[in-house]
């Protein structure tokens, strides 16, 4: 039996991905072993929005070939759409398969036998029109179930429409189905993943069907204690979501919106579909209907033509928006993107001072939501994450909190009380019925 291991770089659709082609290998007889157990076949699955996607990827081969130097390495995933010849050339690499054909690797590679020179198959990415049904299994302690891929728009700073494709989409039907397959498991937590969740219900280039409508079906599937969407552009989550995720049994109250920059000049130079008004409002919207909603921010420091002052406005911006976190990403250059060809190209040091505030400003944004938070009670789903004593988990509205480990509330949900933020920063707790948890 010949054995394979993996390698996920990137994103939560990358880890459903690389999940799914696991399961295939081994419907196919293969046994997935770890990295490190000197597997025969190694299928790393790369990314091309992590900063030095090729120097990454050439570090996970020269691993792969220490471990076990005769191994048939096989790169795919977004890098290896975009970039399939480089890698190609990267020594000890023996296969780069694109978006069209990475979830039919074993056929292509016909045994994995090693040819004289790399086998390349990757065609244009207009080809890739198939949606393949993904969801992650065995790795985490939460799923991500994949239900949509590609996307239409064209921010000026991506490259995910040039290495996924145009938008396209699982079927409610289909996705209903895979959901109430990971509630026969022990699985307790669901994360939609998409390029782009909020345009969900395109199959074939027409769109049929509706996010909100595929969130009302799965709110009924039995045996799922939580459904969490993964991130969700601005302008495509409306009032009616909102309102029903306010209400739902199983949606749980945490959003993560991309709004990029806080000021409308650069939002129109990165062809972003909304103004910062908008933003403002469905923050508004959720905060009235969820009070203690967590909304996590994607923004982007340092894209061309931001000056000093359009900085300023985007901190202050959020400053005063009543959110949780921030994810903070400094602009790199990216070949083939608009944003590439533009001037006003901000200096490396002001890109990173800019960051550097950002990242204390989410801090501090974090620590705020934490403490409001305290005194009241929430839902937690204990992982396997056990530190010094300690076990750790998220209530449903993404509070990082710690307790006494007790190997029985493993992957369970239990209603606990906030009681204080350790010097951790992650929150301390009592178990809702007054047992102490932490001693
Ligand atoms: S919405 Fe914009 S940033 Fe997001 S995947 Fe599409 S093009 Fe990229």
């Amino acid at each position: 039996m010949k054995k394979v291991a993996f390698y996920t770089l990137g994103c939560k659709l990358n880890y459903s991905e690389t999940s799914t082609i696991a399961r295939m290998f081994e419907n196919r007889g293969y046994q997935k072993v770890d990295f490190s157990d000197s597997p025969d076949i190694f299928v790393i699955n790369t990314c091309s929005v992590t900063e030095n996607a090729d120097k990454k990827c050439r570090k996970v081969v020269q691993e792969a070939k220490k471990i076990s130097p005769d191994s048939y390495v096989t790169i795919v995933g977004c890098y290896a759409q975009l970039k399939p010849v480089e890698i190609s050339e990267i020594p000890g690499v023996d296969a780069v398969l694109g978006a069209a054909e990475k979830f039919q690797l074993i056929d292509y590679l016909d045994g994995f036998q090693k040819k004289e020179k790399p086998q390349v198959f990757a065609s244009e990415i207009k080809e890739a029109k198939r949606f393949n049904h993904s969801y992650s299994y065995g790795d985490r302690t939460r799923t991500f179930l994949k239900v949509q891929d590609g996307c239409n728009y064209g921010c000026a700073f991506c490259t995910i429409p040039l290495a996924r494709g145009k938008s396209r989409s699982d079927s409610i039907q289909n996705i209903v189905v895979a959901a109430q397959e990971i509630a026969a498991t022990d699985v307790k937590e669901v994360v939609l993943t998409g390029v782009n969740i909020g345009d969900f219900g395109i199959q074939d280039g027409r769109r049929v069907e509706k996010f909100l409508d595929l969130v009302k079906a799965l709110d009924e599937v039995d045996g799922i204690d939580r459904f969490r969407i993964s991130s969700i552009e601005p302008n495509l989550l409306t009032k009616d979501i909102i309102s029903f995720v306010a209400k739902s049994k199983r949606f749980v109250p945490h959003f993560h919106i991309p709004l990029q920059s806080g000021s409308n000049k650069i939002l129109q130079r990165m062809n972003r579909r909304y103004l910062r008004e908008l933003y403002a409002e469905r923050v508004a919207t959720i905060k009235k209907l969820m009070p203690h909603c967590c909304i996590g921010v994607d923004v982007i420091v340092g894209f061309p033509g931001e000056t000093e002052e359009d900085f300023l406005e985007t901190y202050q911006f959020l400053n005063e928006l009543d959110i949780s976190y921030l994810h903070v990403f400094t602009y790199s250059e990216r070949a083939n993107t608009d944003a590439i060809e533009m001037d006003g190209v901000v200096p490396m040091k002001d890109r990173n001072k800019r960051s550097k505030m950002l990242r204390s400003l989410s801090e501090k944004k974090r620590r705020n939501f934490y403490e409001e938070n305290l005194g009241g009670q929430f839902t937690v789903l204990f992982e396997e994450d056990i530190e010094e004593g300690m076990m750790h988990g998220f209530t449903e509205n993404y509070i990082r909190v710690a307790a006494k480990y007790d190997p029985i509330l493993i992957n369970e949900t239990k209603k606990v009380e906030l009681r204080e933020i350790n010097d951790r920063g992650v929150v301390e707790v009592t178990e809702a019925e007054e047992e102490i948890l932490v001693h």
